[in-house]
């Protein structure tokens, strides 16, 4: 089975749309386009033709481009069956459990609500990459505009189940503010210390950070570590995940 070719193509402020390429069937998706031009460009210049795009959620930053390239491509619009309605020229309804053909390659979907309520993300196991629009950012989460703590918990503790050599590629470029947040929270964390500088490294020679490996975001990414007694205690709730989730969400939100 051939791998996935990825680019990742910046747009608008500091979002990532994602251009996939599966070699043996010429299939080529876009992952999230905020907006059509850029996207159909970067495409061109790669011999590309688009026959789908896949959705993560409802947002515009997501969704803006759809129209425009399906109608200068003809594409299949993939996304969130809980969200048809809010999907713009949604074709092919997805939802927790299933697998959607990608060429010769496979994407599971999980239901991840919280940032939205009807949130997807899709996992390319074969070729270990993780496409999580804004539920899961590094050492990051999205904001919880239409879920609970407890929806939003149950949607990481999805993620963070998969293996964790898988890439994690977030539509967004929030990693060094998540970072700046992050080290209050463990502050005592020797991994996520370092990994705080190596970002801030990175973003000063202009660098993406994403993707990074789930094995990454589970030894430095506070709201994937809820469930650790530490934690816990410092949120002065001992034995519960979701509440000491909701505590590090909202010093988030107020940060
Ligand atoms: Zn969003």
């Amino acid at each position: 089975m051939s791998e996935l070719v990825i680019r990742q193509i910046p747009v608008l402020k500091d979002n990532y749309v994602y251009l996939i390429h599966e070699p043996q069937s010429r299939a080529t998706g876009v992952v999230d386009p905020s907006v059509a031009p850029p996207i159909l460009e970067a495409a061109q210049r790669e011999g590309w033709r688009i026959t789908h795009i896949l959705n993560t959620h409802h947002h515009n930053d997501h969704t803006g481009g759809n129209r425009e390239i399906k109608e200068a491509t003809g594409c299949i619009i993939v996304g969130p069956r809980a969200d048809r309605d809010r999907i713009p020229g949604i074709d092919v309804e997805v939802g927790d459990g299933e697998t959607y053909e990608f060429g010769a390659e496979k994407a599971h979907v999980f239901d991840v609500p919280g940032h939205t309520r009807g949130h997807i993300a899709y996992h390319f196991a074969n070729s270990r990459a993780l496409f999580c629009g804004d539920t899961l950012f590094l050492m990051g989460c999205g904001r919880l505009f239409e879920g609970t703590p407890q929806q939003m918990w149950q949607s990481l503790s999805k993620l963070k189940a998969l293996p964790p050599e898988t890439r994690v590629f977030c539509a967004h470029e929030y990693t060094q503010a998540n970072a700046r947040f992050a080290v209050t929270v463990e502050p005592q964390n020797a991994a996520l210390i370092a990994r705080a500088k190596h970002v801030d490294e990175m973003r000063a020679q202009g660098q993406s950070t994403v993707p990074a490996s789930l094995g990454e975001e589970l030894a430095t990414n506070p709201f994937l570590r809820a469930d650790l007694p530490a934690l816990q205690a410092d949120a002065g709730a001992p034995g519960d995940a979701v509440a000491t989730f909701a505590a590090i969400r909202r010093r988030k939100d107020n940060f």
